[in-house]
């Protein structure tokens, strides 16, 4: 009731592409059944979830935002939503997105923007977007994100709800719709922070289908959650990365920020400025990394085997019929991105492109173990603003693209980040998000200091 109240009409907030109201009731009453006769096995048993379309949901409809899937019904399950069924949860539908998850503003969803709950004119971040104004707008308790360069951490600062990131490898990527494979991670979005640790450690742990799985238990996060909000911080370092801040971010933002750092003193931890000098590179790098690995995966829409197929009139070719399907399927923003990517893989440059911006990697990988080498924990804004107008990027792509400065590096190094909501910035009175960031299989730091700041 409540997502027919909100989501639809000229001033929706359209957080839904679908919504499976039949299927998520079946899962209720079954899981009704299962308490009323003792047998609920999970805490969340019951509890509904709204899933980013880029994951896969057999006999649900999966478009990652596009219209060259349009009408694809995916036969299996992504590990992750198999993990969700079978803990109890029924799924309410799956969110809007920003094509293949390509964007900051979910602008570039071939199906309508989504827009903020907190001010209907405004962007809810992306590419994510859906999965986050579904929490903020009350539509759904809980949802699943994926994060490549910050698409569940920066759509949870811009509406105030709470996004992580988890370490790269320890939640399945199998049927998810790989982006870029070697920084996309599936993870939660939730209004508090022990829900997202209650989701997190359902979805998480190794999966034999996913190659990139790690084999450390994903545990102990709902107990970091629960020390966190006790407010006890004594003993821990944190580290504030210089080069997150300054010129160019909104005085709100970085007022919030300084308050919530101001409290983890109060809590009792140890607060140091820290330098990462790569981290200004990291944009660079990304998106040639990112373009090159999405223009590889996206080879595949090939008109054949999934979705939209456009025929030309005449007796066109298969490569007719694949240029048609492909022009009138992709969006602006992807075929920028595919035509980028395969230039920076083609031979002769290579190394001038892809070998430099792996060098890149390296050196923000060296960063963060630097500082970490000092600290717990990294902490700064999520993002260098507060949610900005409908419109009011979209023909910048390099603009769209500085929305994610401080969420990127954790991609390209693996490692995880929570976004935990702190205030509304005083210029605009719309939600700002404080970052924590932790070594690579340390998710559990993120909890305890995201909890305290709650
Ligand atoms: N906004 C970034 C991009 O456009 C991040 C995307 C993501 O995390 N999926 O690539």
């Amino acid at each position: 009731d409540r997502i027919a109240a909100v989501d639809t009409g000229d001033k929706g907030v359209h957080a839904f592409l679908h919504v499976d109201a039949e299927g998520a009731l079946v899962q209720a009453q079954a899981s009704d059944e299962r308490r009323a006769a003792g047998a609920a096995s999970h805490a969340l048993d019951g509890v509904p979830i709204a899933v980013k379309d880029v994951l896969t949901t057999a006999g649900l409809p999966t478009t990652c935002g596009s219209k060259i899937l349009e009408g694809w019904i995916p036969p299996y399950d992504a590990t992750v939503v198999g993990r969700l069924k079978a803990a109890g949860l029924p799924i309410l539908g799956k969110t809007n997105m920003d094509e293949f998850a390509m964007g900051s503003s979910t602008e570039h969803s071939a199906y309508g923007p989504t827009r903020n709950p907190w001010d209907l004119d405004r962007i809810p971040g992306g590419s994510g977007g859906g999965s986050a104004a579904a929490v903020a707008a009350f539509e759904a308790p809980l949802a699943l994100g994926t994060d490549t360069g910050g698409s569940i951490r920066q759509p949870g600062a811009v509406t105030g709800t709470v996004g992580v990131k988890p370490t790269y490898g320890s939640v399945s990527r199998y049927g998810l719709v790989a982006l870029a494979n070697s920084l996309d991670q599936v993870g939660p979005v939730t209004r508090t922070v022990l829900d997202s640790a209650l989701l997190h450690e359902l979805i998480g742990g190794h999966d034999p289908l996913d190659s990139t799985s790690t084999t450390a238990p994903v545990t102990g996060l709902v107990d970091a959650a629960r020390q966190g909000a006790a407010g006890d911080l004594a003993g821990l370092k944190v580290g504030v990365i210089k080069e997150l801040a300054g010129d160019g971010w909104q005085p709100g933002v970085m007022q919030r920020f300084q308050e919530s750092v101001d409290l983890l003193t109060k809590l009792g931890a140890d607060v140091v400025e820290v330098s990462t000098p790569s981290f200004v590179h990291a944009m660079a790098a990304y998106y040639l990394i990112l373009p090159a690995e999405a223009s590889s995966n996206l080879a595949k829409f090939d008109a054949m085997r999934y979705g939209l197929r456009v025929t030309p009139d005449g007796s066109p070719s298969a490569e007719d019929v694949m240029k048609a399907t492909r022009d009138a399927g992709f969006g602006d923003e992807v075929k920028r991105r595919i035509i980028l990517g395969t230039y920076a893989l083609s031979s002769g440059y290579y190394d001038a492109y892809y070998g430099q911006a792996q060098k890149i990697r390296t050196l923000i990988i060296e960063d963060f173990n630097r500082a970490y080498a000092d600290v717990d924990v990294l902490v700064s804004p999520t993002a260098p603003t507060t949610a900005f107008k409908l419109g009011e990027k979209l023909d910048d792509p390099i603009a769209m693209y500085l929305n994610d400065l401080a969420t990127i590096p954790a991609n390209l190094a693996g490692v995880p980040g929570i976004s935990v909501p702190s205030g509304l910035a005083p210029e605009d009175g719309l939600p700002v998000g404080f970052q924590i960031l932790a070594p690579v299989l340390e998710d559990a730091r993120l909890y305890r200091v995201g909890a305290a700041l709650e």
